[in-house]
């Protein structure tokens, strides 16, 4: 499942991208640039409800909450999504670009020197170039995601 958040949702498209989801973000479309990437076989999020009558049915998801995280368990939720642990931080939350395992030596001098003795395993956004690696950041991350979709299952 593919989305297009609106200029609204940068923080919930985001999320999304961290579950692997390919998500595009814009933050200056206009409407009709916005709405176009329906013709993508994206699911188009918004908090515009003037958008809502443009688009068919379950082509758009109106989202109600101002809160990112609560944002993304009422579209998990809504859409009876089942994100696939194999597939979080595959994507860059930067680009949206598919990230690829990159070696070592071939991040050397492209992050802090504690960082590179540190870790083994690099990755590399194919689109912006970022560079991540398995540290407390995506540990947070992970912890974050498992408690907001666990929550979800509760309900
Ligand atoms: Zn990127």
């Amino acid at each position: 499942m593919r989305f297009a958040a609106d200029r609204m949702l940068g923080k919930l498209a985001k999320w999304l991208r961290f579950l692997g989801y390919d998500t595009t973000y814009c933050n200056d479309l206009s409407d009709d640039e916005f709405l176009a990437q329906v013709d993508e076989e994206r699911i188009l999020l918004t908090r515009n409800t003037r958008l809502k009558r443009h688009v068919a049915q379950g082509k758009l998801v109106f989202i109600k909450d101002n809160d990112p995280k609560i944002q993304l368990q009422e579209l998990v939720c809504g859409l009876g999504l089942r994100p696939e642990p194999d597939r979080f931080f595959t994507r860059c939350a930067i680009c949206n670009e598919v990230l690829e395992p990159t070696e070592g030596a071939d991040v050397y001098g492209r992050v802090p020197d504690y960082i590179w003795t540190a870790h083994d395993r690099f990755f590399r956004c194919r689109g912006c170039g970022k560079l991540y690696w398995e540290g407390s950041h995506l540990e947070r991350n992970r912890k974050e995601i498992k408690r907001l979709l666990g929550k979800k299952e509760g309900a």
